[in-house]
């Protein structure tokens, strides 16, 4: 049966939610809540119904789903009224700031009996669904170092994303997306250590950047990166393996995946380079390897919502698991330890 669900918060997410849900039969926007008088103003002229507090949405018994879209720091206390006033709730990512706030939560859906999933939905983004099929059907051979980053030159937005307070900062804006998917890509091998060296170089009291290197107990190496302050860019996904390397080099999905064809030449002929010469660095000849396009892949954010109706409704598992969300989360602080003592963390 159609679900109602009312978003909390209409800001710049709460907006990309509603143009999705436009696709998701099984959810109806009943109506939108946001603390700010211009923002809700705004609502009512897009065409929608509003609410004047949260206790309004909270006893209206036709609402099934809370859908939070507000600051990190709201994110708890917002989703255990809602619980307890008996509705599911979507939860924006970073859940909450800690993994003691995000216990809370899960005790209270435990108590009430409600499904609570947050929306990890980078999960569902092309270009890492190509880095996950390369890498589940070993098409690079044994994978040993992967590089996943976002960088702009923007700054960090000039809002509640400058402050401690709110939850700001990029560690909680992106790494939560490249942690998890590295941490799913991953779940069969055991998280060794990390090592963060968080960004400062914009002056604001949260980091604005971040260089995280992982290791796994394969051996395989990953660096999760994320710049403001980078006006050329480096490759959004580069994975090397004993065969082939992939590159992905931005998000218009440009890139292609080299293979080792036949045996490893043993011939390499030394060629200059700048004022030296090298042999190791020699480049192959083409003969011995292969390029392809980067492979098809078909995901739908949409599959998020849908999945999420049919847990409520004992048909599906949910597809992200408040375990996962917890793993990550505990990743998280390692990794702020690990950037403020500048060692590494092991697990
Ligand atoms: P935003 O500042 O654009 O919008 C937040 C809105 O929430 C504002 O309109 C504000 O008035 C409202 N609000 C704040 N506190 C409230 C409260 N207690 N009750 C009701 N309304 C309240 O922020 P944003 O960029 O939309 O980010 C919102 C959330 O979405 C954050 O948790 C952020 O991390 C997350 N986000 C996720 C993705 C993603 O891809 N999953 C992308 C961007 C943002």
């Amino acid at each position: 049966m159609t679900k109602n669900l009312v978003l909390i918060g209409y800001g710049g997410m709460g907006k990309r939610h509603l143009e999705r849900l436009q696709n998701v039969s099984e959810i109806n926007v009943r109506g939108i809540y946001d603390w700010d008088a211009e923002k809700t103003k705004s609502a009512q002229s897009a065409g929608y119904r509003t609410y004047t507090d949260y206790p309004e949405v909270l006893n209206d018994q036709a609402v099934d789903i809370v859908l939070i879209a507000t600051p990190n720091d709201a994110h708890k206390q917002l989703a255990i009224d809602a619980m307890n006033a008996g509705k599911h709730v979507i939860c924006e990512k970073p859940v909450t700031l800690s993994t003691s706030d995000f216990q809370d939560i899960l005790d209270v859906a435990t108590e009430t009996k409600r499904c609570f999933m947050v929306d990890q939905n980078r999960r569902w983004d092309e270009n890492y669904q190509m880095i996950k099929k390369l890498y589940d059907e070993h098409t690079l051979g044994q994978v040993y170092d992967i590089e996943n980053r976002v960088q702009g030159s923007r700054g960090v937005p000039d809002d509640w994303r400058r402050t401690v307070e709110h939850g700001g900062g990029m560690i909680y804006d992106w790494c939560v997306h490249l942690l998890d998917r590295i941490l799913m890509l991953k779940k069969n091998n055991r998280l060794v250590s990390v090592y963060a060296d968080l960004s400062g170089a914009l002056g604001h009291e949260v980091d604005d950047g971040f260089r995280i290197i992982l290791r796994f107990d394969d051996h395989m190496r990953a660096l999760l990166e994320v710049g403001t302050t980078n006006f050329i860019k480096l490759p959004e996904w580069y994975m090397s393996g004993s065969t082939g390397t992939a590159i992905i080099k931005d998000f218009d999905l440009h890139g292609e995946y080299v293979t080792l064809e036949g045996k490893l030449a043993q011939d390499a002929v030394p060629v200059e380079a700048g004022a030296g010469f090298t042999k190791t660095m020699a480049p192959r000849t083409d003969n011995s390897i292969k390029h392809h396009q980067l492979p098809q892949v078909e995901t739908d954010v949409c599959d998020f919502y849908r999945n999420f109706v049919a847990w409520i409704d004992g048909k599906e598992e949910p597809l992200v698991k408040n375990s996962e969300v917890m793993w990550t989360l505990q990743v998280i602080q390692k990794i702020f330890e690990s950037g403020r003592q500048n060692k590494v963390v092991f697990f």
